[in-house]
């Protein structure tokens, strides 16, 4: 086993964080990577929390899927590597 192997967790870690900005819960959405396609639940994404705040990544290419940094008072939000991320309400 390499160290890049476990150095992640599933997308379930990021809820805390991700309910402090959105009243749903993100991690049951299902977003598309905006690099290769893929569709998958947020919660399979691949966390990195080894910053202030978290990195998501596609578990298909690694592609950034979701940015969350903490500075402060404030929370940067950057979603740019997904296509859309789908939301159910009922
Ligand atoms: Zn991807």
């Amino acid at each position: 086993m390499n160290s890049d192997t476990c150095n992640y967790l599933d997308g379930n870690a990021a809820a805390g964080e991700l309910s402090r900005i959105f009243t749903m819960d993100v991690t049951a959405a299902e977003g598309c990577c905006a690099q290769c396609g893929t569709i998958k639940r947020f919660a399979e994404a691949h966390l990195y929390m080894q910053c202030p705040g978290f990195v998501a990544r596609c578990p298909a290419c690694q592609h950034v899927l979701l940015r969350l940094v903490n500075v402060g008072q404030q929370v940067f939000l950057d979603v740019r590597g997904l296509t859309y991320l789908r939301l159910n309400t009922a």
